[in-house]
């Protein structure tokens, strides 16, 4: 388990502008080691504990532009400017998000090393939407995206499978990635998000990197045994075809059905079914070489309970789940459709 204290104090976005940027607080973090260390999983004796350390500047751009990092950094000093659409800065966005970023470099090394084979960022502001030059989406720095090319420039890996499970497209690792074929990024998310248009089909990569780029775009309303089936299709094959060396999953919780944002239908159960799927390839595919790093999630009831789910299920414990709710058992028709389309897609590149 990677974290750090500072996650429960810094960035507090309603400072400003209570709007979207509130739900991104540093509530989420602590509930969530609240509830994980009621159930007793941070004193388990399998969990070792790291705190982050803060993302230093060349780790930063080698992934996004200098001038972005100077950005964000400035206006942190400033205490105040929006540096992208709902992302909001406050004087200590600049920390949280070097912190955010240096826990999932922390998450993916500790894996590498081998000192734990299974790693969990629990690390706040997310970064998927973060691009080379802006952010974007509560997002500042991509966290995942600054591992990956860490582990690529300081550790040597070549092929790295990011496999992205939040409710919104990672439209800001797919623009990162989006010409090269080392790293394939794999991302299931709901369509036609209120201000996200991107995250199609056709989105596939371009140049190199063409067919290393997969969006799987599921309806509005897709309950866990649809999203279940169709990540059951998909997945597996493109892990196992790709044959990645380390699999970064991006895991946002904004698919629960309670989130405020999110609009999937999804369950506490479905993160620990989803996990047991990606724990039994990632052994297979990776040698059990899987970094989990937070994304979205911003029900406070939902968000520790769906952790729960995920780090009890890397445990192999049981837990209570209490937001049980029953619905969709049937798979769409659109759900087979996109899925069989994905499927006609990869025979071309993998
Ligand atoms: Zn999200």
């Amino acid at each position: 388990m990677v974290s750090h204290r500072a996650f429960e104090e810094l960035h507090i976005p309603e400072v400003t502008r209570p709007w979207m940027e509130s739900f991104e607080n540093p509530n989420r973090i602590r509930l969530t080691r609240e509830y994980l260390s009621n159930l007793g999983i941070l004193d388990n004796q399998n969990v070792k504990s790291f705190d982050c350390k803060p993302a230093i500047r060349e780790d930063i751009v080698r992934v996004h532009s200098p001038y972005l990092f100077d950005v964000v950094d400035e206006l942190s000093r400033l205490g105040y400017g929006e540096v992208g659409s709902s992302s909001f800065v406050v004087k200590d966005t600049f920390k949280a998000a070097c912190l955010s970023a240096g826990g999932a470099i922390t998450a993916v090394n500790e894996v590498k090393k081998g000192s734990v084979e299974t790693a969990f960022a629990l690390i706040r502001p997310p970064g998927h939407h973060a691009g080379v030059g802006h952010c974007e989406g509560l997002c500042y720095f991509n966290n995942c995206a600054v591992a990956v090319r860490w582990l690529q420039g300081k550790r040597n890996m070549k092929r790295i499978l990011i496999l992205d499970l939040d409710a919104h497209a990672c439209d800001g690792t797919s623009q990162i990635f989006y010409t090269d074929p080392t790293v394939l990024v794999l991302s299931f998310h709901e369509y036609g998000m209120e201000a996200i248009e991107r995250g199609w089909l056709e989105e596939i990569g371009s140049g190199e990197g063409e067919g290393y780029n997969i969006n799987v775009p599921l309806p509005f309303g897709t309950w866990g045994n649809a999203y279940r089936w169709a990540f059951e299709q998909i997945f597996p094959d493109v892990l196992r075809d790709f044959k990645s060396e380390m699999l970064v999953v991006c895991f946002g919780f904004d698919t629960h059905y309670s989130d405020p944002v999110g609009n999937m239908n999804l369950q506490a159960e479905d993160y620990a079914q989803l996990t047991r799927i990606i724990l039994q390839l990632g052994k297979e595919v990776c040698g059990g070489k899987i970094a989990f790093i937070l994304e979205g999630g911003y029900s406070l009831l939902a968000l520790p309970l769906s952790i729960g789910a995920v780090v009890s299920t890397i445990l192999d414990t049981e837990i209570k789940y209490f937001d049980k709710i029953s619905g969709g058992e049937k798979i769409p028709k659109i759900v087979r459709d996109v899925t069989q389309e994905i499927q006609n897609i990869k025979k071309q590149y993998l």
